[in-house]
């Protein structure tokens, strides 16, 4: 008797049962929404980052706004940043009334083409926004000294990020801003949560305001608002969940490398790449491994390997269409053409299954499943 196999999904999140119980009893405390527990997450991710000053926030999203506010960003700025992320990297610029400025990717890494900034710099450009996708870190040493000859600063948004290193160093225990997510679909989750690495000269008292209805209070009674904050405060609740997952985020990330190699040596065997099909970039010292992604070749329909792939029981993903030919991006002048990289490997990049509960049998089963279908496609 053979049972059908179980579904495999792209990602899923790993909550153990010490984190069950402890979101048990934060709900029980009858302390449920900010409090004891975001102080706890904030002072471990700050131990994570090296010391850092790090506020929470309820997504990743808000927290980018929140810096881009506190940078002083604002109507008549420019932020450059890659057309290939999560729609919210250029949303957030938008949303404080800047204008992204889109910059190509490079084919091998996917991140934006630290070649390419310069030229994209303006009297009115204000900072850099690259995103280290898929756990990949952009040249932090090339992006930095453009900052600094210009005077630009820096929002790195690592949210897909968490462990990732550049040189030896942390993602986010150096440089500028830098911005995480713990959505469940990334390395590390607090339900929905993001939080903020702030440089020295940063005020973290102004995040706190920021986040809460720009309200200071005072004495036992008092209360002032002196700037528009918004409502973006990370629950007790989630910052348990967070919290436990912080202490494991190393221990998925080196099962997510290990996967990964698994991935490599079969594609490899399979020839793959002589077939077409681009593989990430074989990076095992600093990339995280938030996602294994491959760019399928243009004659092949990626609907239809997906669609295929799920007929034999395992989850794909997009991440992500090129974000300058939606229509809101198109809306500010953007159209097909303008970034052929990003637009090429958006319209090909399918995400495989890669978490760190996956055995290595799982990897053997995507790999035979997404090499069979590619010879129904003629590769
Ligand atoms: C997930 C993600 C975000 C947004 O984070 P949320 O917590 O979902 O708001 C931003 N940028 C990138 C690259 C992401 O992957």
């Amino acid at each position: 008797m053979s049972a059908e196999p179980e579904f495999l999904p792209f990602t899923r999140p790993d909550l153990d049962e010490e984190t069950i119980a402890g979101v048990a009893e934060v709900l029980r405390s009858g302390w449920i929404t900010t409090g004891p527990w975001n102080a706890r997450f904030e002072q471990a991710l700050s131990a994570y980052f090296g010391g850092r000053v790090v506020r929470a926030f309820n997504s990743g999203t808000v927290t980018m706004e929140i810096a881009l506010r506190m940078m002083g960003i604002g109507p008549g700025d420019e932020v450059i940043t890659t057309p290939l992320s999560w729609v919210a990297t250029a949303n957030v610029v938008l949303s404080v009334g800047a204008r992204p400025v889109f910059v190509d990717v490079d084919v091998a890494t996917r991140n934006i083409d630290s070649a390419r900034v310069e030229a994209a710099v303006t009297a009115r450009t204000r900072a850099l926004l690259p995103v280290h996708l898929a756990g990949l870190p952009c040249d932090m040493d090339a992006l930095y000294a453009i900052a600094r000859r210009h005077g630009l600063r820096v929002l790195e948004d690592a949210a897909q990020a968490i462990g990732s290193t550049w040189r030896g160093q942390r993602i986010g225990s150096f440089g500028d801003f830098a911005s995480f997510s713990f959505h469940p679909n990334k390395n590390a989750t607090s339900i929905e949560g993001g939080c903020l690495v702030l440089p020295p000269d940063a005020d973290a008292a102004l995040a706190e305001r920021l986040r809460l209805q720009g309200v200071t209070r005072s004495g036992i009674d008092g209360m002032d608002v002196d700037v528009l904050g918004t409502k973006a405060n990370l629950t007790d609740v989630a910052a348990r969940v967070g919290w436990g997952q912080l202490q494991r985020v190393d221990a998925f990330n080196a099962g997510r490398r290990a996967l990964a190699q698994a991935y490599f040596a079969l594609f490899d065997a399979l020839d793959l790449p002589g077939r077409g099909v681009a593989l990430p970039l074989r990076d095992f010292t600093d990339s995280n491994w938030h996602m294994f992604q491959v760019v399928l070749p243009p004659d092949v329909n990626r609907a239809m390997v997906m669609q295929e792939l799920k007929a034999l029981g395992i989850g794909t993903g997009v991440h992500y269409p090129a974000m300058h030919v939606f229509a809101l991006y198109r809306s500010l002048g953007y159209k097909p053409g303008d970034f052929p990289h990003a637009e090429r490997i958006g319209a090909g990049t399918l995400t495989l299954p890669l978490f760190p509960a996956m055995r290595d049998a799982d990897v053997g089963r995507v790999a035979h499943a997404l090499s069979a279908v590619l010879r129904q496609c003629g590769r």
